[in-house]
């Protein structure tokens, strides 16, 4: 569904992403691993068309994308939410998932913002509060949902996890599960290497803006490198 070829990416002399390709395939969860500045961001923001690359191609369901602007690549199914989250804090949790609705040429809204607070009840309760009153986990849900409002085929998560309780992120990761379940393929990046690997078809483990290597979830997960560097095991 994803192809990623020998993508390069800087900024300004800096090369942050060195020649990387990578693939995912229709309803997979493919987990990008790597420790700070590794270029998992980066690698995210260029295929949702924020940052333009120096060479390489990426395609999308049969499509090549690398030169289309972000509003046209979320209008062809593919929703990135971003690290750090990125919600409006004086916004109302209503109004922060509508903006994820915006690229849309239908009027099918409604039907999306239903499901989204299925998934997460709390954002039904609080749709009238301003999203800067939540906390670290709701603001993570919104951002979520905000990128489902979409209705991607595709979903790329940066660092959901990121801030958030032991239980906070279990909540989080069994919604990606269920978001797997439900048909929607996931790109989903992460420092916290077990519980993406748990999920995770296949994985990819960056370097220093380049693939040091790649497996299923389950044999990364029992990878020595990965065990020792990535899980903090001796
Ligand atoms: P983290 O988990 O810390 O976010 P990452 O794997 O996502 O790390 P990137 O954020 O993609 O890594 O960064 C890759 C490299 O590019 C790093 O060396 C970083 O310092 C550099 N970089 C990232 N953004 C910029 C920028 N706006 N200007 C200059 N250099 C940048």
């Amino acid at each position: 569904m994803l192809e990623v070829k020998d993508l390069v990416v800087s900024y300004g002399r800096v090369r942050a992403v060195k020649r990387i390709s990578f693939a995912v395939e229709q309803g997979q969860v493919v987990s990008l691993l790597g420790t700070n500045g590794a270029g998992k961001t980066t690698t995210l923001r260029t295929v949702s068309g924020l940052h333009a690359p120096d060479a390489g191609e990426i395609w999308f369901d049969g499509e090549r994308i690398d030169r289309l602007p972000a509003h046209k690549i979320v209008q062809r199914g593919l929703a990135h939410s971003p690290e750090g989250r990125r919600i409006f804090p004086r916004l109302t949790v209503v109004d922060n998932l509508m903006l994820g609705a915006f690229a849309r040429r239908d009027r099918g809204a409604g039907a999306d913002l239903a499901r989204v607070y299925e998934l997460f009840p709390i954002l039904h309760e609080r749709r009238h509060q301003p999203a800067g009153t939540f906390s670290g986990g709701e603001q993570q849900m919104l951002a979520i949902g905000r990128a489902l409002m979409s209705r991607p085929r595709m979903l790329m998560l940066d660092e959901p996890s990121m801030g958030l309780s032991p239980l906070m992120m279990k909540r989080i990761m069994s919604t990606i599960a269920e978001l797997k379940a439900e048909g929607v393929t996931i790109l989903l990046v992460e420092q916290n290497a077990s519980a993406a690997l748990a999920l995770a078809d296949h994985g990819y483990v960056l370097e220093v803006g380049s693939i040091a290597f790649d497996d299923t979830g389950a044999n990364l997960l029992s990878d020595d490198r990965v065990r020792r560097t990535y899980l903090g095991e001796d």
